[in-house]
């Protein structure tokens, strides 16, 4: 494969070519998810982002090594950990667990190495060592705190200027800041909070800290690709930026790619809204592949508004193209048409992708190929039977829009039909339910395990929890 590979390079804002320092090989770095709760379908627009640039780097012939972390030393972990009384590590590990399963459903492929905050101390230790060797960060009393107007480039991939920035932040009560501007490296922890020996005292890192230092440690000083959702540009990514630029003397990365959010019609899901939705639930009731093929079908770079008709579209489409590998594998050639809408649609594609990663471009091609083979069922060249296997494979390993058992996808939605067509009692959706509730208890998180309850009471089936932990249920008449 010797196209060029053109990307949109937040540094620049420009579409460049792709041309990474060893050329033919990709260091690749994606910010994961904080592991305090299951995620939601924001979240899973960031992730199934980031394997498609995995997928479509290697389909195009790149070695890469792809760095995907999760946070699971952070705030968030541990106020949740305290509200349900358990050890915030042990907490996080439960939903690194979850979010592992969820990435499975969502048909991604595995990184080259998921590092954890806690399996990092060393080199986040050893790296802000260096940023204060290179009078770049100070300590205050068990603090350690980035100073921003030592790095003068601070601010070039958000294009925000330090002087703009003091304007705009609240007056902070906290003196011990050289300047509003500068961050926290590691702070001391409170009684009770999970922390490590420092040179600083016990204490643990802040949040920016921890990819720059798993960047080095799989990567190496300088990235070819570093990628995250838009809302990460500021602070996260600057600070990465500044942090390993501080400790390192040379460039972190060449190239920023950054998602854009997933809308609930015209507003951003949060939870405040109330219209967050589970990837566990929405794959529980549609499966995984519906949500792939729903965060793919809009390029990465523009707003994905989610309404009722984005989800019957994907909802149509998933089925067409597993009704049609299941046909596809039954056809045989009887004739001599092969035309173009075959023959060229994987270059089509190619293109597409070619082009920052353009998968609605793609799967536009892919989809008047699958209408031609359709429609030429009956007089196809084996020239071009072959060529279809081929466009699905490459669909396949590129996309993922292809599930490796079509049978499984179609009986998914087909349950899904079935739940809402009639009011008979979905038992694969109530197990898994109660399989949710189980680790929600587990957690101690009262709140949602009561949710379910209520949700599966709605569909008329009662719960019983029985002496041995188990959980039966029955339909109430
Ligand atoms: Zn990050």
């Amino acid at each position: 494969m010797t196209r060029d590979l053109r990307i949109h390079n937040n540094l620049t804002r420009k579409k460049e070519t792709f041309s990474p320092i060893d050329p033919g090989k990709v260091r690749f770095y994606s910010c994961g998810p904080t592991t305090y709760d299951f995620l939601h379908i924001g979240n899973a627009r960031a992730l199934v982002v980031g394997d498609l640039f995995n997928r479509v780097l290697r389909s195009f012939g790149f070695e890469v090594t792809f760095v995907r972390n999760y946070t699971d030393v952070d705030d968030k972990i541990i106020d949740r950990a305290k509200e349900l009384g358990r050890d915030a590590i042990e907490h996080a590990a439960i939903f690194v667990k979850e979010c592992e399963t969820d990435m499975d459903s969502l048909g991604m492929l595995p990184a080259t190495h998921t590092p954890k905050v806690s399996e990092t101390m060393p080199e986040i230790i050893a790296m802000i060592q260096d940023i204060i060797a290179n009078r770049k960060a100070y300590v205050v009393a068990g603090e350690v705190f980035f100073s921003v107007p030592s790095f003068p480039s601070y601010g070039r991939l958000s294009k925000k200027d330090i002087d703009s920035l003091q304007h705009g932040i609240r007056v902070e009560v906290d003196g011990r800041k050289q300047h509003p501007s500068d961050f926290v490296l590691w702070k001391p922890a409170k009684p009770g909070e999970p922390a490590w020996d420092s040179p600083w005292g016990k204490g643990r890192p802040g949040w920016h800290i921890e990819c720059s230092a798993m960047a080095k440690k799989f990567l190496g000083k300088t990235l070819d690709l570093h990628h995250g959702g838009i809302d990460l540009m500021f602070p996260h990514h600057e600070n990465e930026i500044a942090q390993s630029e501080a400790a390192n003397d040379c460039p972190f990365c060449h190239n920023w790619a950054h998602n854009e959010f997933l809308n609930f019609g015209t507003e951003k899901m949060s939870k405040s809204l109330g219209n967050v939705i589970k990837i566990r639930d929405f794959v529980t009731k549609y499966g995984g592949q519906v949500l792939r093929h729903i965060l793919l079908s809009v390029h990465y770079r523009a707003r994905l508004e989610w309404t009722d008709e984005v989800l019957n579209r994907a909802l149509d489409e998933v089925k067409r193209i597993h009704d049609f590998v299941l046909e596809l594998n039954r056809m045989e050639a009887k004739g001599s048409y092969y035309g173009e809408e075959i023959s060229s649609c994987r270059e089509k594609m190619q293109e597409e992708l070619a082009n920052d990663f353009n998968s609605a471009g793609a799967m536009g091609h892919f989809f008047s190929f699958l209408r031609s083979v359709k429609a030429h069922r009956d007089e196809l060249s084996s020239e071009a039977l072959a060529e279809a296997h081929r466009v699905i494979r490459f669909v396949e390993d590129s996309l993922g829009l292809v599930a490796l058992n079509p049978s499984k996808v179609l009986d998914e939605l087909k349950r899904h039909e079935q739940d809402t067509s009639s009011t008979g009692v979905d038992s694969e959706w109530i197990e898994r339910l109660i399989a949710e509730r189980r680790v929600a208890k587990e957690t101690k998180n009262w709140a949602r395990a009561d949710e379910i309850r209520k949700e599966i009471a709605s569909k008329n089936v009662v719960l019983k929890d029985n002496p041995d932990g188990s959980t039966s249920w029955s339909v109430s008449s």
